[in-house]
């Protein structure tokens, strides 16, 4: 069997496509959409994803700004920008960009984001109201794992999925949306005894552990839906050239650069076993920020009338 690769990529353009052409319509009510990102410190990685946060927000057309604050804010201060943001009519999504420094209370930050603006769905309203089937701002990686299942055709209604990882951002929210299209759900973490013989009853099986490589071909049932959230980057060569023996490009890439990206399942053997996989990168990424715009939009809508048509 050819497994077939879920271009996260080219599902992304269209999203994208669809939320630009919402933000042309709100246009006619006088509104522009507008997400704020709040980023605390220097690092270096935080810097890159604001960055590709608002790029999005340019190519949709919506209204985006940075403010940055220095790593010796502290949480009162911090809390007082997240204060005025949630009072400013322009700005319908707010993002606090995480980690933040270790000296900031981060669960109190993001519990004054106003549920409404919460466009990460980190707060606890929201994610007590995506637990309770409400509707609600749901975090972003795990929407993007249903929009490329819905968008690839692929049946989620009445299969098993198997979600390993339970982590609040990803395998829990991850775990519920599947759980409210249907599925019938089994969530594994790093206490599950047997994980391969729980994973390979999965018809749609989802990696969230941050290990590389870590499911194999025993972890993969035959012609299952492989979608791979693991970004873990890789420098030592000969892991590289053991997990992408089948990949020459990759390897002449490596090879150039001293580093290469690879999820949380085999990249050799998730090819053979699946009958659709996301690959790394190229898969689930692209479709974090597309949700992060689609859920600022969603987030906009407040301020339409209740039947215009950006209210998709
Ligand atoms: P996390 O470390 O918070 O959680 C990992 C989870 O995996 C935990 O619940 C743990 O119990 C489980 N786990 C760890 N080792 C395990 C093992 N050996 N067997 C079974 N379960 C195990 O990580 P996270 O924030 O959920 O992120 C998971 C991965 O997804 C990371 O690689 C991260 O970089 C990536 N990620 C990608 C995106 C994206 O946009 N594509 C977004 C967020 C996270």
């Amino acid at each position: 069997m050819v497994a077939r690769i879920l271009d996260g990529k080219a599902i992304r353009d269209s999203v994208l496509a669809e939320l630009a052409s919402r933000v042309e319509q709100a246009a006619h009510y006088g509104i522009r959409p507008g997400l704020a990102a709040v980023l605390v410190g220097e690092d270096p990685a935080s810097k890159i994803y604001v960055r590709n946060k608002i790029r999005a927000c340019d190519r949709i057309g919506a209204h985006s700004e940075t403010l940055r604050l220095p790593a010796e804010t502290t949480t009162p201060e911090l809390v007082a920008v997240v204060e005025d943001l949630n009072g400013r009519e322009d700005i319908d999504g707010i993002l606090v960009q995480l980690p933040l420094p270790g000296h900031i209370d981060a669960q109190r930050v993001l519990g004054c984001v106003s549920p409404e603006k919460d466009v990460d769905g980190f707060h606890p309203v929201n994610v007590g109201k995506l637990a309770s089937g409400q509707a609600c701002l749901a975090p972003c990686t795990p929407r993007g794992l249903i929009e490329i299942l819905k968008r690839s055709q692929i049946q989620i209604k009445g299969r098993h999925a198997v979600v390993v990882g339970r982590s609040n951002i990803v395998g829990k929210p991850a775990a519920l949306l599947l759980l409210a299209e249907h599925a019938t759900v089994t969530i594994c973490h790093s206490r599950t005894p047997d994980l391969p013989t729980v994973c390979r009853r999965a018809e749609i099986l989802v990696a969230a552990a941050g290990r590389p490589a870590m499911l194999t071909r025993e972890h993969i049932g035959d012609g299952a839906v492989v979608l791979d959230v693991g970004i873990n980057r890789l420098q030592d060569a000969a892991t590289v050239h053991r997990l992408f023996a089948h990949d020459p490009r990759r390897l002449e890439g490596f090879d150039k650069s001293g580093s290469t990206l690879v999820g949380d399942v085999h990249p050799g053997d998730v090819a053979q076993c699946a009958s659709a996989y996301t690959p790394v990168p190229g898969g689930v990424g692209p479709l974090t920020i597309a949700m992060l715009m689609s859920n600022t939009l969603a987030a906009a809508s407040r301020r339409t009338p209740a039947d215009a048509p950006m209210r998709a």
